[in-house]
């Protein structure tokens, strides 16, 4: 058994939900010359080389959309959340530990997609998104906190939150989570996380669901 207090941060796109949602609906809801141009991988290649801070790619992005608030919800109605991610947030609820969702995507369906199952309560931090004249616009409420990279730096909320003596441990699945990572004492990674992790020599364990993740969290919790 592990006698430091389990804090767990976690990714929302990929993580949370099953697929990435922000990605989803700029390829749904982008203007549709620019989608045929291949505008939108190429920032987004862009930002994964580090040419483009998350804050430019992000606010391009909500510029070139076409969508209101009826259709966007009607798109988020598609996405599931991850198997187990509603009884480790259940868990961590009934057993004291703290939970923060880290996501440097759009509070709008972040909240609508943890409502709609009933997690209401959980805390996150991200990006404020908010509708204007047929399209999105984007405010960055911790924007000039951090690495500078991030429009919601990942990192900058674990070190402001965690207290000594914490065990950190962190979910995700992405680009966005390389440097949150590195403030974390347990990391869980798949897809491009997991490669970089890799490349990186980083120490992680892989997971499918979020049942894998509780089950760690109940064994350090001593509870199994
Ligand atoms: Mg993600
Ligand atoms: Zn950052």
């Amino acid at each position: 058994m592990n006698n430091n207090k389990i804090r767990l941060f976690v990714d929302f796109d990929g993580t949370i939900t099953k697929k990435d949602v922000g990605d989803a609906i700029f390829e749904r809801f982008l203007r549709p010359e620019l989608l045929e141009q291949g505008w939108h991988e190429q920032i987004i290649s862009e930002w994964i080389a580090g040419r483009l801070t998350s804050h430019e790619c992000l606010s391009r992005e909500c510029e070139q959309t076409i969508i209101t608030e009826e259709e966007l919800i009607a798109e988020l109605n598609n996405f599931e959340i991850s198997e187990g991610f509603t009884e480790t947030a259940h868990y961590c609820k009934n057993n004291g530990i703290p939970l923060l969702v880290l996501s440097d995507g759009l509070d709008y369906y972040i909240k609508y997609i943890l409502e709609k199952h009933g997690l209401d309560d959980l805390e996150y931090r991200a990006n404020h998104v908010y509708f204007s004249n047929g399209s999105l616009g984007i405010e960055f409420p911790y924007g000039d906190r951090g690495c500078g990279r991030c429009g919601n730096c990942k990192r900058w909320h674990i070190e402001t939150t965690r207290q000594d003596g914490d065990c950190v441990i962190y979910a995700g699945d992405g680009y966005s989570d390389q440097y949150a990572i590195r403030s974390a004492d347990v990391i869980f990674a798949k897809q491009d996380l997991a490669k970089y992790c890799d490349k990186e020599n980083l120490d992680y364990f892989s997971y499918d669901n979020f049942f894998d993740i509780l089950k760690h969290i109940k064994s350090d919790d001593g509870k199994v």
